[in-house]
């Protein structure tokens, strides 16, 4: 039988304990899950804290826990072209999203009807936050990064010193 493999995509700026939860529980129900970065260009554009290769290290130190766990099978990746391509390229067929609102729910639906547009194939999975999570986002995480806060609501401790060190330099 053929692997069932799925990707977790989003902008990632940064990932939040509420992204590594939903690729943890997706890691359970597929083969493989990529977490995939999609980015158009190699710096950060208006608005974002992190350029994508910042990202993708903070992304990867994020999996960390859940391999530890072992949860093996997800992988971080960046893409800078069409979700679709990565899509055929790796061989993934489920797209998953995380659910927090109502608000989240229009927006996906519409992401998952363009994305069927685009490859009739692709289905795309929900999985709603889980409670603990769903007040989480990136904008609340890039704040807290920007202020100087406790950052043990939104990263693992080792995640959350790599996004200090990281934004230290900027
Ligand atoms: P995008 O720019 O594609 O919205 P994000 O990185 O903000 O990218 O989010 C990627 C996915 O993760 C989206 O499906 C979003 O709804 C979901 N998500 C974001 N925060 C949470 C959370 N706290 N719990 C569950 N899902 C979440």
């Amino acid at each position: 039988m053929s692997e069932h493999i799925a990707m977790m995509t989003g902008s990632f700026d940064p990932v939040t304990l509420g992204h590594v939860n939903i690729i943890g529980r997706a890691a359970r129900l597929f083969d493989k899950v990529y977490a995939v970065i999609l980015s158009n260009g190699e710096k950060a554009v208006s608005g974002e804290m992190f350029t994508p290769d910042e990202r993708l290290k903070i992304l990867e130190s994020s999996l960390m826990p859940l391999k530890s766990s072992g949860i093996t099978n997800v992988e971080a990746a960046l893409w800078q072209s069409l979700t679709v391509d990565f899509a055929k390229e790796r061989g993934v067929t489920y797209i998953i999203r995380g659910l927090r609102t109502a608000v989240d729910f229009d927006y996906e639906c519409q992401i998952a009807a363009i994305m069927k547009e685009f490859d009739k194939r692709l289905e795309t999975v929900f999985l709603p936050a889980d409670q603990k999570y769903s007040h989480l986002s990136s904008t609340y995480a890039r704040e807290l990064v920007k202020y100087g806060c406790d950052l043990s609501p939104v990263a693992d401790d080792a995640t959350a010193a790599l996004m200090r060190e990281i934004y230290s330099h900027h």
